[in-house]
């Protein structure tokens, strides 16, 4: 397992690194181990059921699709992930103080899968309705198709080794062609 090389760029929310553990056709939370060792490595507690993790990553990854491609997305996303984020409630809570003060009780008081996956799904939420999801863009490099939200304007690619490997192939194309 040590030899595996995740999808995870580093630079991008969390819900869009989620995203990203569909590569082509690579699942990196196709088995329990696998998605421990994604969920550990991007500093997330590992969901106990792998398979609701990867239905709702593949809701996630349909909505992010859509959104990039501009195309309609499947209604079924968008039912599965308001579920999942009902699962962990973030609405803020009114607690009366013995002293009569009133405090903003604590976010959501899930815990386990529902919050992270709860968490996720708010995410997700939360990115496609604010400035983000116009910036949410699927690198320019062949055979990749990882998700980024485009902070840079002329960011045309998920990273740095995508950017060269695209030079390097045009570099070969017109060499061949020459
Ligand atoms: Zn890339």
């Amino acid at each position: 397992m040590d030899d595996v090389e995740l999808p995870i760029l580093g630079t991008e929310p969390l819900v869009v690194e989620f995203a990203n553990t569909l590569y082509g056709d690579e699942d990196f939370l196709g088995t329990t181990e696998l998605a421990v060792l994604w969920f550990t490595t991007a500093h997330a507690q590992p969901a106990r059921d792998t398979a609701a993790a990867r239905s709702l990553r593949d809701s996630i990854h349909s909505l992010f699709t859509a959104t990039v491609t501009a195309a309609a997305p499947p209604a079924t996303a968008i039912v599965h992930v308001n579920a999942a984020a009902a699962q962990a409630p973030t609405s803020p809570q009114l607690v009366r103080q013995p002293t009569g003060a009133f405090v903003a009780g604590p976010r959501g008081t899930a815990t386990g899968d529902a919050a992270l996956l709860g968490g996720l799904a708010t995410a997700c939420i939360e990115l496609l309705t604010d400035d983000r999801a116009r910036l949410l863009r699927r690198c320019e490099s062949p055979g990749c198709c990882l998700f980024f939200v485009q902070r840079h304007p002329r960011r045309r690619y998920c990273h740095e080794s995508c950017a060269h490997r695209d030079r390097q192939a045009r570099y070969y194309r017109r060499r061949a062609a020459s």
